[in-house]
């Protein structure tokens, strides 16, 4: 059969990769708002650390995810007079983590759920610094591994934000 599916105009036909991406979109909508994931994944802020989770839909099979920590803490706020430098740059170094930005392009599979997303990591940039986003694609992708057709897209996104939240 290589003809266009007259409902969906996809070769072969996505009719049911389409009916349950509908279906799991507008279940997400519906149940949070798509620029402020990190409210309903319970990822709260600190005094000192903010924490920013965006998902745009692009496409009928694409998705563009936005996950930002930001450390808003200014080393000299936090300076201790009368205290030697190398100490006040240690206690900051226990207060302060590392800012992360992170830009990821999730592609849908015609065949989902039963193939899985596709994650590519468009840019990663951490402290300032750009890192590779070649590398951090094929670790993304290492842990969607083990997902399942039953896996929606937002617990996929918890488990990539804990992960590139926790370790780096
Ligand atoms: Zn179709």
């Amino acid at each position: 059969m290589n003809e266009t599916c007259p409902t969906c105009h996809f070769q072969p036909c996505c009719c049911h990769s389409l009916r349950i991406i509908r279906k799991r979109h507008e279940y997400l909508t519906r149940i949070t708002d798509m620029n402020k994931l990190e409210e309903y994944f319970g990822i709260t802020d600190t005094d000192y650390v903010r924490h920013s989770i965006t998902l745009e839909r692009t496409d009928l099979f694409d998705y563009i995810l936005n996950i930002k920590r930001l450390n808003k803490y200014d080393p000299l706020a936090i300076y201790i007079n009368g205290l030697p430098r190398d100490i006040n740059n240690f206690i900051y170094s226990y207060l302060s983590v590392p800012n992360v930005i992170v830009k990821a392009r999730i592609i849908i599979e015609r065949g989902y759920p039963f193939v899985i997303p596709i994650w590519k990591i468009l840019s990663f940039v951490k402290d300032g610094k750009r890192q590779d986003v070649d590398e951090e694609t094929a670790n993304v992708n290492c842990i969607m591994k083990n997902t399942s057709a039953c896996m929606t897209i937002e617990k996929e996104i918890l488990f990539y934000a804990t992960t590139v939240l926790s370790y780096t």
